[in-house]
C-alpha cells in the first residue's frame, strides 16, 4: 500500500489551491485597508508557551497538542493557535515599547490540533487571526469585530450571526464562577465526565459543553451579565454602542464563553446558520486577553482578537453556494506541428512569458488535435500554431479560442499582436 497522508491531515491539490489563494488575498486586502500587518510566528514553540498562554484547563492544552521530545529533549509543541506565539514574540521583540501605541497584527498558517476527526475539524488546520495589543478602548474590540464582519461581507456570506458576550474583568469573573459552581453542583453527576472535571477547574466551561448543551439547567444558568461590576458593565455597554455606530448586527449570548482561558471582557463568535453545514458552525472565534502579556513575563498590556478557520470558510462558502472566482486559462497555448517547429515555440513561450503572457505549451510531440484539447483544457484564450510552412514565410497563426477565427501575422509582431489582443501594457 501507498503511504497515505497523516491521519488528519490533507493536501489542497492544484485544482483546489485557487480557493485557498482567493480568500488569503482578501484577507489581506481587508487587513491592509485596517493597517493591520502579518506577523509570522514558529510552526513550533517552546510547549510552556501553551501550557501557560493557553491555559491547563483548556482542552487544547490538556488533550490536543501534539508535543514532543527534541533530539535534545526539549519538549516542543507544534502551534494549536495562534494567540500566544504572538503575545510570546511581542514580549521578547519588545512590540511595546511605545507608549500609546497599538500593535495590530495578522497571522495566515497551520495550526494543530490532535481532535476527532469530523467535516469541518482536522488535525491540521488553517486559522486566520488578528491581534491588537496595547489598547483597552472598547472601540478596538468594536473595530476586530468589525473586521471579522466585513471579510464574511467581502466574501458574499449572507447565512451568518454575529453572537456577543462579556466575561467580565477578574473580580465579576470570580463571583460569576462561584455562582455557577453553586448552580452546578447538585447535579453535575449527571453531566459529563470533562464537566464534572471542569467544574472546579473552569466551571465558566460548563456552559460550552457540547455533550450537555441542551440540559434544562444550561439555560437556568446564573448570567455572567448579573454578575457584572460597574467598570465590566460600563466596558461592555461602550462596546455595544460601538458596534450600533457601525451598524453591527449581533446576538447577545450569555451562555457564550470561550474554550480559553485567557479570555475576559468581550467574546464573540461568527457563525454559519445555513442549513445542512454540519455541527463545526462557528467561523470566528474571538475575545479580550487583557493579563495574557501579563501572564508570559511581559508588561500589563490589555490586548484582543479573534481566529477564523479557513477550512470552515470554505465549507460555508460552498453551502451558500458562493462560487469563488477560478483563474484556471492560459493567455496563450502554443501548438507546434511538428518536430521541426518544437525549437521555436520553445523560444516563443519564453519570449511571451517575459512579456507578462501567461502560456504553456506541449512536451509530448503530440498531434495538433490533442494539443488542441489541451488548449481548451487550460481554457486558453489564443492559440498560436507553429507550422513549417508558416516559418518559411516567417508567419504564425493566432486563433481566437471563443470566436473560432484565425488571423496570419508576421513573427516579428507575434507578441504585439497578442498584447493587442490581451490588452497586455
Ligand atoms: P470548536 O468549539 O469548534 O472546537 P474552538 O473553540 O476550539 O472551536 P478556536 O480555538 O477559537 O476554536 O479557533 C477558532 C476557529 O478555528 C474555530 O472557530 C474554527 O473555525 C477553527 N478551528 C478550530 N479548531 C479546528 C479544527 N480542529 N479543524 C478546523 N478548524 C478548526
Ligand atoms: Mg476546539
Amino acid at each position: 500500500m501507498p503511504i497515505q497522508s497523516a491521519k488528519g491531515a490533507y493536501d489542497i491539490l492544484p485544482n483546489e489551491t485557487y480557493k485557498w489563494q482567493y480568500i488569503e488575498s482578501i484577507i489581506r486586502e481587508i487587513c491592509e485597508l485596517y493597517n493591520y500587518k502579518e506577523i509570522r510566528t514558529p510552526i513550533f514553540e517552546n510547549t510552556d508557551l501553551f501550557v501557560r498562554g493557553v491555559g491547563e484547563s483548556t482542552d487544547i492544552v490538556s488533550k490536543e497538542m501534539y508535543t514532543f521530545l527534541d533530539k535534545s529533549e526539549r519538549s516542543i509543541t507544534l502551534r494549536p493557535e495562534g494567540t500566544a506565539g504572538v503575545c510570546r514574540a511581542y514580549v521578547e521583540h519588545k512590540l511595546y515599547s511605545e507608549l500609546n501605541y497599538l500593535t495590530k497584527v495578522y497571522y495566515l498558517g497551520s495550526m494543530f490540533r490532535y481532535e476527532k476527526m469530523q467535516k469541518g475539524r482536522q488535525r491540521q488546520f488553517t486559522q486566520f487571526g488578528v491581534e491588537a495589543l496595547g489598547g483597552e478602548d472598547p472601540s478596538i474590540d468594536a473595530e476586530v469585530i468589525s473586521l471579522a464582519v466585513n471579510l464574511i461581507k467581502k466574501l458574499g456570506l449572507k447565512e451568518v450571526k454575529v453572537a456577543i458576550n462579556t466575561l467580565g474583568d477578574k473580580e465579576s469573573r470570580l463571583k460569576y464562577r462561584e455562582a455557577l459552581i453553586n448552580h452546578f453542583k447538585p447535579e453535575i453527576d449527571t453531566f459529563c465526565g470533562d464537566c464534572q472535571r471542569r467544574l472546579e477547574l473552569n466551571p465558566l466551561r460548563v456552559l460550552d459543553c457540547k455533550v450537555d448543551h441542551d440540559k434544562p439547567s444550561m439555560a437556568k444558568a446564573p448570567k455572567m451579565v448579573d454578575y457584572l461590576n460597574d467598570y465590566s458593565k460600563n466596558f461592555f455597554e461602550k462596546v455595544l454602542k460601538h458596534l450600533d455606530y457601525l451598524g453591527i448586527e449581533y446576538v447577545l449570548d450569555h451562555n457564550l464563553v470561550r474554550g480559553l482561558d485567557y479570555y475576559n471582557h468581550t467574546v464573540f463568535e461568527v457563525m454559519s446558520k445555513v442549513e445542512g453545514f454540519g455541527a463545526q458552525t462557528t467561523l470566528c472565534g474571538g475575545g479580550r486577553y487583557n493579563g495574557l502579556v501579563e501572564e508570559l513575563e511581559g508588561p500589563n498590556t490589555p490586548g484582543i482578537g479573534f481566529a477564523f478557520g479557513l477550512e470552515r470558510l470554505i465549507l460555508s462558502l460552498e453551502a451558500e453556494n458562493i462560487a469563488i472566482p477560478d483563474q484556471n486559462f492560459v493567455d496563450v497555448y502554443i501548438v507546434s506541428m511538428s518536430e521541426k517547429t518544437n525549437e521555436i515555440a520553445f523560444k516563443l513561450q519564453e519570449e511571451l512569458r517575459q512579456n507578462y503572457i501567461k502560456c504553456d505549451k506541449d512536451y509530448f510531440n503530440r498531434k495538433v488535435k490533442a494539443q488542441f484539447k489541451s488548449a481548451d483544457r487550460y481554457n486558453a484564450r489564443f492559440t498560436v500554431v507553429v507550422g513549417e510552412e508558416e516559418l518559411e514565410n516567417q508567419k504564425m497563426i493566432i486563433k481566437d479560442m471563443i470566436a473560432q477565427t484565425q488571423e496570419v501575422v508576421e513573427i516579428n509582431n507575434i507578441v504585439l499582436e497578442l498584447k493587442k489582443r490581451l490588452e497586455v501594457k
